[in-house]
């Protein structure tokens, strides 16, 4: 078999691209350009189940139409700057859109299925004080093309079914609201990813989590709750200041009563900070009743300058024993891609130094 080749050309870089668009929107793209709204269903089926990556593939479309499109748009806006494979078999791919600005999406394969964790902006805005992505800043939003474009990205270097994605990647998910939703559409109605597959980690923004519910998407929703306490979360994540605990406890609680689908409450357990039996205790009285579960993770080492550590296994077990002890459903989140800085938190486009603006573009 020909070794898999990425679409990496760099002429048509500023070319509008073909995915990130509905069928109908294809449809009408097609028929803009002179052919049958049926040119651009196939079109779809090029783009979404077949994951095309050169217009030369799609042969069942005229030589004139593909000569065009070729000509006006080009599939993907993505390139891939860096392609890193752990020792876990975990891949993490570097990519941008042509200019300097990169961000990252990871492919994690499991015995019974393949996930993957995607980006939804560059950098991130929300400052928490344990995340290499927040210690960046914020660059933009991703576009619909660059998020759906990560997932036909990491289909293509994947040798099974990708079936389940997360949002939590690079950057806060619920900030690009619109965005989010219509690639969340896409990935559903044109690739065939069940909702429920779908997983969106927020830091808890309460009017976004109000109109999530509305949307009537039975997408799997999580909360980065990390403490019960409003002054110990108020320093890890500086969000809690305009939406306290309570507050966006109460917005998931609403959410999970609207949906009828179980929700997540993340909780990041940093030594001596957030790991006390005090809090496990607070915590366990806060969900109670919920149909959630509570997912922990020991935090993965970054150095953001407050000497935050790695609780020992013990205290871990610890905290997880005073959960199941009040009858909360605990997971607990395996860390994985740790030689190649692709686990959680960890995301913060790695570049500098190593891909100048002029080596991004060539790529
Ligand atoms: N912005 C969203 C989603 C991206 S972050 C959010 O914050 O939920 C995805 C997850 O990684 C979040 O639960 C976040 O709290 C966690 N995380 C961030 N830094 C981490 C670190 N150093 N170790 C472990 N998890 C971390
Ligand atoms: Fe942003 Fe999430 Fe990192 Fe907080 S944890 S800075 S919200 S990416």
């Amino acid at each position: 078999m020909a070794p898999k080749v990425y679409n990496r050309g760099i002429l048509s870089d500023y070319l509008p691209s073909l995915i990130g668009n509905t069928s109908a929107e294809l449809e009408a793209i097609a028929v803009e350009l002179g052919e049958s709204k049926f040119r651009g269903r196939q079109l779809a089926s090029w783009l979404y189940q077949k994951n095309a990556q050169s217009f030369e593939e799609m042969r069942d479309l005229p030589a004139a139409f593909r000569k065009t499109l070729a000509e006006k748009y080009q599939i993907s806006p993505l390139r891939i700057a860096d392609h890193r494979h752990s020792t876990d078999d975990v891949d993490k791919l570097l990519v941008h859109r042509g200019d300097d600005q990169v961000f990252e999406c990871v492919l994690l394969p499991y015995k019974d299925r393949v996930s993957c964790c995607v980006s939804t902006q560059i950098g991130c805005p929300m400052g928490c004080t344990f995340c290499a992505t927040g210690m960046g800043g914020f660059d933009r939003n991703l576009t619909v093309a660059e998020i759906v474009g990560q997932y036909l990205l990491l289909q293509f270097i994947s040798p099974r079914r990708v079936s389940h994605l997360v949002f939590m990647g690079m950057g806060e998910p619920l900030l690009n609201y619109d965005n989010l939703v219509k690639a969340m559409k896409i990935l559903h109605d044109e690739i065939g990813l069940s909702y429920r597959h779908l997983t969106v980690s927020t830091v808890g923004l309460v009017p976004q989590i109000k109109l999530l519910a509305k949307e009537d998407l039975p997408i799997h929703l999580a909360l980065s709750l990390h403490s019960p306490f409003d002054e110990v979360r108020d320093k890890l994540m500086p969000v809690n200041h305009k939406w306290p605990v309570r507050e966006v406890v109460g917005a998931m609680k609403s959410y999970q009563r609207a949906t009828g689908r179980k929700i997540t409450f993340e909780y990041l357990l940093i030594k001596d900070v957030n790991d006390t039996a005090d809090q496990a205790r607070e915590l366990a009285n806060l969900v109670k009743g919920v149909p959630c579960v509570v997912n922990l993770i020991p935090f993965n080492w970054v150095d953001t300058g407050y000497g935050f550590a790695r609780p020992t296994k013990e205290r871990v077990q610890a905290f997880r024993n005073a959960l199941e002890g009040a009858r909360v459903n605990v997971t607990e989140r395996t860390e994985r891609g740790h030689d190649i800085a692709a686990a959680c938190g960890q995301l913060a486009g790695q570049h500098e130094g190593r891909f100048g603006k002029k080596t991004l573009r060539v790529l």
